[in-house]
């Protein structure tokens, strides 16, 4: 810290490669592991997911290198296309993107297939299995096949179905040919769905070959918080109640509800972000170290945590939960409407367009620790992190010289937009008199000379690797909407008891009631 003038910020270079054996870390971990040859078919390719996520995480994985040496994707959706159309668009689409190298877009192309399907058709999904055997001779992909559900939700059991039905689920141990199946979100829209869902698709696959997805789960620094708490020794005594007051997980969003009313209008900020993403976020920070990082013992670990949250007291829900829904506003300069005033949006819609909940993990790490959980849409600015926040000296014996209390220390994870991590912490401030006054120590990602790879990248290769440490268990799945559904039916039927659902101005920090529940 020698030299630091600035006063709150101290900024902590990495040093990489710097390790004790001769051997360094990098070198230990680069297990460089090319996919299997495979076909990647994507269900519902002509959708606005498949351009604006899919098909540019697909190319840039081929630009750094990730994709198998051979490979195919093959879009299928009912729009009449034929492969030379497909071909195009994808072209169009990625040549819009900025700062991809487009050196490579004709070769990439080449390797793109087209397939128009009626969904529930099982006779356009058998033409679909033997037009892929066929993609396997001229691509040598094997008969691995790597199944992407990009459709509207209510569509999935239907061609999960006739998936099954056409053989397209079959592997071949003799061969060891593969079939995976990735699943969107939002998996079910309750527990009662969620388990319909389940079914419909164990009928059809084995769990290892089901891939639910939470790309949340990807981004960076979300995956470095298991590392950072278990590969440091220093953090780890220190994670339980004894040290730590309450952690906050927050999401918050500047964007309303866009051009997805007709689904938001059903799902509401419980469904959307606290089913998936929040509670996962919470498995990260709460779980207990697993025996090894493989998938399984991960899962089970995050399982555990979802079991021992402390279910809500429905007669008194105001004491965990705030739901708001925005009022227009100003943000970044510009007038926005009201959630009621969007287009598709009921005008006495009741939809909750954010949310906090105080939640409880009843075990011995957690007992009575508050978890502060929120998310929320046109709130003051685009901000996910999750803030440890740690218990204040027992006693200071600055009181003299300061005053009042001493900041507590408090670790902060960056998710979006930044990625960083932050700890403060209390310094000698400069001088002849002993004064103490907040540090920062930060490491941000864009400081790292590694490579990142985007949030769907990272799915996909995980897909094609046949890693599923990063998706949704059917247990944990299950686990998380039977936290959750209770209470959705409670606050969907009881929204009219108006005093659960709040109004906040567009461009603010969400309800006033968030403080109260913090109290
Ligand atoms: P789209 O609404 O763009 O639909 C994808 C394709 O499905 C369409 O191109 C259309 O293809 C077909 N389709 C749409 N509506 C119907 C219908 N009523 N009946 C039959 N076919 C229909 O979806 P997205 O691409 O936005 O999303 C796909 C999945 O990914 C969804 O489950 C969504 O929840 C999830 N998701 C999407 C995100 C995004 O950013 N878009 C982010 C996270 C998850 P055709 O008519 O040619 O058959």
């Amino acid at each position: 810290m020698t030299g630091q003038k600035r006063e709150d910020l101290s900024v902590l270079k990495p040093e990489f490669g710097r390790e004790t054996s001769g051997e360094s870390m990098d070198d230990q971990c680069r297990e460089v592991r090319p996919a299997d040859p495979c076909a990647i078919v994507i269900i519902g390719a002509s959708g606005d997911l498949t351009s604006r996520k899919l098909i540019p995480a697909l190319y840039r994985l081929f630009l750094n290198g990730y994709m198998p040496v051979s490979f195919a994707i093959v879009g299928c959706a009912r729009k009449k296309l034929d492969n030379e159309a497909f071909r195009q668009l994808v072209k169009e689409s990625l040549a819009k993107g900025v700062g991809d190298d487009l050196s490579k877009l004709d070769h990439f192309a080449g390797n793109l297939y087209y397939r128009t399907v009626e969904y529930d058709d099982k006779e356009n999904f058998k033409e679909l299995s033997c037009f892929l055997s066929d993609i396997d001779k001229k691509h040598g992909t094997a008969g691995n096949r790597l199944f992407y559900l990009a459709i509207p939700p209510f569509l999935y059991e239907t061609v999960v179905h006739v998936m099954g039905e056409a053989g397209l689920s079959r592997e071949s141990r003799t061969s060891g040919s593969w079939s995976r199946l990735v699943v969107e979100k939002p998996f079910g829209s309750d527990l009662k769905t969620a388990v319909k869902l389940n079914d419909v698709i164990k009928r059809c696959f084995s769990e290892q070959q089901v891939y639910r997805i939470d790309h949340y789960l990807a981004k960076e620094t979300v995956q470095n918080i298991l590392v950072f708490r278990f590969a440091n020794s220093i953090f780890e005594p220190l994670w339980n109640r004894q040290h730590i007051e309450h952690v906050e997980i927050s999401a918050a969003e500047t964007l309303g509800v866009e051009h997805r009313a007709g689904y938001y209008e059903k799902s509401g900020i419980l469904r959307d972000m606290f089913q998936n993403h929040m509670m996962q976020l919470l498995t990260l920070v709460a779980m207990e170290p697993p025996a090894h990082f493989r998938p399984e013992p991960v899962r089970d670990e995050k399982a555990k945590v979802i079991q021992s949250i402390r279910p809500f007291d429905l007669e008194h829900l105001e004491e965990n939960i705030v739901i708001g829904q925005y009022l227009s506003g100003n943000i970044d300069g510009k007038k926005v409407p009201a959630y009621r005033d969007e287009t598709g949006v009921d005008p006495l819609s009741l939809t909750p367009t954010f949310a906090m909940m105080k939640v409880f993990i009843d075990n011995w790490r957690w007992q009575d620790v508050p978890f502060y959980l929120s998310s929320g849409k046109r709130l003051a600015e685009k901000k996910t992190k999750i803030v440890i926040q740690f218990k204040d000296v027992p006693h200071s014996i600055f009181r003299d010289i300061i005053g009042g209390s001493i900041s507590a220390n408090c670790l902060t994870f960056f998710i979006q937009p930044i990625e960083k991590i932050a700890l403060t912490f209390q310094a000698k401030k400069p001088g002849s008199t002993i004064c103490p006054r907040s540090i920062n120590m930060e490491f941000s990602y864009d400081s790292d000379s590694g490579e990142t790879l985007e949030a769907y990248e990272k799915v996909l290769v995980d897909c094609m690797n046949g890693d599923q440490m990063l998706f949704l268990r059917q247990d944990l799945e299950e686990l998380c909407w039977s936290f959750l559904t209770p209470l959705i039916e409670d606050c969907e039927k009881c929204v009219d008891k108006s005093s659960l659902l709040q109004f906040y101005g567009s461009g603010t920090r969400g309800p006033e009631g968030v403080e109260k529940l913090k109290t």
